[in-house]
């Protein structure tokens, strides 16, 4: 029997608003599509925090036994400045201003992306298709929507016709919660306007003038595909014209999102997806992270501790687990408190499982109340992974059973009070919880921890120089950690350290 027949997977839709069974259209088999990057600048934590939300959910879904094709697309055409139907594109602009070429920057920040994510410990997507390597299934996805009546040509750009699709159809909206009427009212005047029937309308082919650098030839005339639409063609290419999951930050639910539906719909005549599941904003100071704010940071920044918005560094899976602390449809609020707790909390996660690695089994007196109590949490952990991916409630049972682990390490709890298969079970399930699905991987520098230690301890040393006015003292610390690379900082609230 697989193990998503002894625990369920539910999932939210965020289609229907609840909470649902998750039944893929083929047992055993699940295809999730995750829109990717656009990949015209570095990736910040906060997109991280979104593409680590389905990096659990793949690693648990092949955990429970279903073989998963999941496709995570690159964005390297298409998507404007402004996330509207005017304006350049984000990667031509990029290329323009340092004189590169546009797949030049495509590459540099693909790399970026997949080093990020290795960083972080995220499994590879099964397929990772660019928007520019499948102009021609974009093309002829057009063709559909045009045929069907859907669409319409202008000056060589295709534009999709929201009202008479919402006529014929009625559920554009849905997904967002939006209705039309106010959609209208709140939709800005943009050049180029005059060409669409309605504002409504977004463009699925756009004519590219001169200045364009990345276009292609079509019936229509030369011209580059709209934002939306390489998601429709690419999803459908490789997983069919309906598929199983679909996920996205929920800042995609629209546009993007809604118009991925209409296209798919207008196209072939079926709503694509599932489920649809949206994963929550990152916050600073209760701010969405982002570039253009000027509130995010690099995975590098977070690090090194070299950002005016952090006190320290923090190691990539002390982040990894106090993202995963959080339920992914709550948002999150990035603070050093949060985090300097969850480094706390790791490290006593980890302790716990490096003991239990060393424990063996010992026969001894059985405790039974105890066998149950171990069978129960594990049991937990799986139950709260599959409602809904709760991934917070899922720690707060590993941390019940750190406690136990570590009465058994201490010889408080023999081996022995547990029978030898409850002692098994918990040595694998426990390992595999962590690292193979929460992806936690054990940091070589788990002397990280001993290196915040014994820097907390040069910082209070100095400070009691200086108390003393041993000033020699003092600086000889500063100095000294300065020539390694270590710069400290003395504040209101006490001295950091940051590391070069
Ligand atoms: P982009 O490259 O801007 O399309 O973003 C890539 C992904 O990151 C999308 O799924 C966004 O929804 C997501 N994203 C962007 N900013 C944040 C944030 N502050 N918190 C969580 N996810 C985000
Ligand atoms: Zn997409």
């Amino acid at each position: 029997m697989a193990r998503y027949q002894d625990y369920p997977l539910s999932i939210y839709n965020s289609y229907n608003r609840e909470k649902e069974i998750f039944t893929p259209l083929h047992e055993g088999h699940v295809g999730m599509y995750v829109c990717g990057p656009t990949v015209y600048s570095n990736v910040h934590l906060g997109n991280v925090r979104t593409f680590l939300t389905f990096d659990v959910l793949y690693r648990y879904l092949i955990h429970l036994g279903y073989k998963v094709r999941y496709v995570r697309n690159i964005t390297d055409v298409g998507h404007l400045v402004d996330d509207v139907d005017e304006g350049e594109d984000k990667i031509a602009k990029k290329a323009r201003l340092d004189n590169l070429e546009p797949m030049e920057v495509v590459q540099m920040y693909t790399n970026d992306f997949h080093n990020t994510l290795a960083l972080f410990n995220f499994l590879s997507p099964s397929i990772e298709p660019t928007a520019t390597g499948h102009i021609i299934e974009q093309i002829q996805m057009i063709e559909q929507i045009l045929n069907n009546g859907f669409a319409y040509e202008v000056n060589g750009s295709v534009y999709f016709d929201v009202p008479k699709y919402q006529e014929a159809k009625g559920n554009y909206g849905q997904l967002s919660g939006r209705v039309l009427e106010d959609l209208i009212s709140n939709t800005r005047e943009l050049d180029g306007q005059d060409e669409k029937r309605s504002p409504l309308d977004f463009a699925i082919w756009k004519n590219a003038d001169e200045r364009h650098i990345m276009k292609w030839p079509s019936s229509w005339g030369i011209g580059f595909p709209g934002w939306h639409l390489e998601c429709s063609a690419m999803s459908t290419k490789y997983l069919g014209k309906e598929f199983d999951i679909h996920g996205g930050g929920m800042d995609l639910k629209f546009p993007h999102h809604e118009c991925e539906i209409a296209q798919s719909v207008a196209a072939d005549g079926v709503a694509p997806v599932h489920y649809w599941m949206h994963s929550n904003m990152l916050t600073v100071n209760g701010q969405k992270m982002s570039k253009s704010l000027g509130n995010s940071f690099s995975p590098s920044e977070l690090m090194t501790g070299n950002h005016h918005l952090l006190k320290k560094g923090y190691s990539p899976m002390t982040v990894r687990f106090f993202m995963l602390q959080s339920h992914y449809s709550s948002t999150l609020d990035f603070s050093n408190d949060a985090l300097d707790a969850a480094e706390k909390g790791f490290r006593r996660l980890n302790n716990a499982r490096k003991s239990l690695a060393k424990l063996s089994y010992l026969s001894g007196p059985m405790d039974e109340a105890l066998n149950k109590e171990i069978q129960s949490s594990l049991n937990s952990a799986y139950l709260n992974l599959s409602d809904d991916l709760n991934t917070a409630k899922a720690i707060a049972n590993l941390f019940d059973l750190a406690t136990r682990i570590n009465s058994m390490a201490g010889g408080k709890l023999k081996p022995g009070a547990l029978s030898e298969g409850t002692f098994n079970r918990l040595k694998q399930e426990y390992e595999q919880i962590i690292n193979d699905i929460l992806g936690l991987r054990l940091e070589e520098s788990d002397e990280s921890g001993m290196m915040d230690g014994l820097m907390h301890l040069l910082i209070d040393i100095r400070q009691q120089a200086r108390k003393n006015k041993d000033f020699a003292t003092s600086d000889q610390i500063r100095d000294t950690l300065s020539a390694l690379g270590v710069q400290l900082k003395d504040g209101p609230e006490g001295t950091s350290y940051s590391i070069e």
